[in-house]
């Protein structure tokens, strides 16, 4: 069984390019026999290829670099977390729940902000200023005017992406508008084998028995995923991710690495560790946080407690 994820693009061409022989695949019985679990966005082998029908089977499922569970992707590399200025108000702690979800997946993150028209000039610098000094560097958009979208197509590039973000913020509109976005053919030019793999059946029969196998739920409560291809290499979900961030991968030690501001003082400290191993950075002696206060400290402090609470519990 291979052992690791193929590194990079190159050297598979449908993974990489967002170009590639399309298959019909079913899993073999000996996979499923070991509960050894196909999700969206697998590295698979594929044997026993009949190329007349292009049909083939599953062999076996290379090492995964991520699992998410919301939506049930395999190999996410990027999360986009998705707020919008207005309509609902950009709140800076509900931002801060989501971005320390993300962040404790240690899933790369690009921070974009929606109904950017809806904002005055004022507001967007503000913020700007604001989530710089969090450690972000957001990008303003609008599916409404389209403005940032060029920008945020950018960052998909080559990454198969999830957007996160709470309900009302137009995760879905911008899924579509960037589905819109997307012209096929332009890529498929360059190779003949290419089919786009938009739409295909084969994913809506995939996704229902993979998704409701692993969540449980009702198939009706199902939600589905599949991966649409990226003008330029890449995927993102069609699904949105979590639009509730439980926060329970998060444990009171790990909580700190989820917010740059701590990451940037423990880098820039010369001792660079506190003096306590466990130290939760609340006013211990040694604490190389001391007298190093940043904006979210507070909600740092409110998380922290929510946390501990839960632990307590558990
Ligand atoms: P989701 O719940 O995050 O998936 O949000 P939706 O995509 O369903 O969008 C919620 C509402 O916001 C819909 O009425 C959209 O038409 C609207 N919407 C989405 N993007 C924009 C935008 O850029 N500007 C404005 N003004 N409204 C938008």
């Amino acid at each position: 069984p291979p052992e690791a994820t193929p590194s990079g693009s190159s050297g598979n061409s449908a993974y990489g390019s967002g170009v590639g022989v399309e298959l019909l695949c079913v899993v073999k019985a000996v996979l499923k026999k070991i509960k050894r679990r196909v999700l969206v966005g697998d590295r698979v082998v594929v044997g026993s290829i009949d190329w007349v029908d292009r049909r083939g089977w599953i062999e076996n499922v290379f090492q995964r670099k991520t699992e998410i569970v919301d939506p049930p992707v395999a190999n996410v590399d990027h999360l986009l977390v998705l707020f919008s200025m207005e309509q609902p108000k950009l709140e800076p702690f509900l931002l801060t729940r989501f971005l320390v979800e993300a962040e404790s997946t240690g899933i790369p993150l690009t921070l974009a902000l929606n109904k950017a028209e809806l904002a005055d000039e004022e507001a967007l610098v503000t913020w700007k200023s604001r989530l710089r000094s969090w450690g972000y560097e957001p990008i303003f958009c609008s599916v409404e005017s389209k403005l940032g979208l060029d920008t945020l197509a950018f960052s998909l590039r080559d990454q198969t992406t999830v957007i996160v973000g709470p309900s009302g913020v137009g995760k879905s509109s911008l899924i579509n508008a960037l589905r819109s976005d997307y012209h096929p053919r332009d890529v498929a030019a360059e190779d003949n084998w290419f089919e786009p793999i938009l739409g295909s059946k084969w994913f809506e029969d995939q996704r229902v028995g993979e998704v409701s196998a692993r969540s449980g739920r009702g198939k009706h409560t199902t939600r589905n995923v599949s991966l649409l291809p990226v003008a330029g290499g890449g995927y993102l979900a069609d699904t949105p991710g979590f639009n509730q961030p439980s926060l329970l991968k998060v444990t009171k030690q790990s909580l700190a690495e989820a917010f740059p501001e701590f990451r940037r003082v423990l880098k820039a400290s010369d001792s660079a560790n506190c003096a306590f191993s466990n130290c939760l950075h609340v006013g211990e002696p040694g604490c190389v946080l001391d007298g190093n206060m940043f904006e979210r400290y507070p909600y740092y402090f409110q998380l922290l407690d929510e946390i501990k609470i839960r632990e307590e519990f558990q």
